[in-house]
């Protein structure tokens, strides 16, 4: 049977640390799928539409990264992909208390869907969606922080 993981999350905008984790991942399973989730209630910087691509220039060369968009739950979501794994990146003891909470329950809603973590390497452990946003809102240059696919208009 393929292994085949679900790396989910908003990816507003997609950094060198998502960008590591899922290259990372190939090792583990024969697909990675990853997929933006909708979520009507997060105001995002960048449009879904930009995001997708972005992420897909990034692994163009991939054949076993799969980019998608995805609305509700995200066990739902991996059941229609036939995805038995769920894939999240861990930075510091934050991450794990919220990533814990999350993957608990997905476990009792889907039991046979597991979540795999994979740590930040240290160099990514800081860099953040968030902190790039804000380095943009304020004019900054937040390019070192993203894949070179992903440019960021002036
Ligand atoms: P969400 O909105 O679901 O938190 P994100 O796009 O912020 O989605 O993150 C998706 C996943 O990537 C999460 O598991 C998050 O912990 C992980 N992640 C975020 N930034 C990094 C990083 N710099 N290094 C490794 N993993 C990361």
């Amino acid at each position: 049977m393929k292994r085949i993981a679900v790396f989910p999350g908003s990816f507003d905008p997609f950094t060198i640390g998502h960008e590591s984790i899922v290259r990372r991942s190939l090792g583990l399973f024969d697909e990675v799928i990853v997929a933006v989730g909708i979520n009507s209630t997060k105001a995002n910087l960048f449009s879904l539409e930009q995001r997708l691509n972005w992420i897909r220039d990034v692994f163009q060369d991939v054949p076993e990264v799969k980019v998608d968009s995805y609305e509700g739950l995200t066990v739902e979501y991996c059941k229609r992909q036939h995805a038995r794994y769920i894939l999240r990146g861990l930075r510091t003891s934050a991450d794990f208390g919220f990533e814990r909470g999350i993957a608990q329950v997905n476990k009792a809603m889907e039991p046979e869907v597991e979540t795999v973590f994979i740590l930040a390497l240290p160099e990514h452990s800081a860099i953040s969606s968030t902190i790039i946003r804000d380095i943009i809102r304020n004019g900054g240059n937040a390019q070192p922080f993203v894949p070179k696919e992903i440019r960021f208009e002036k």
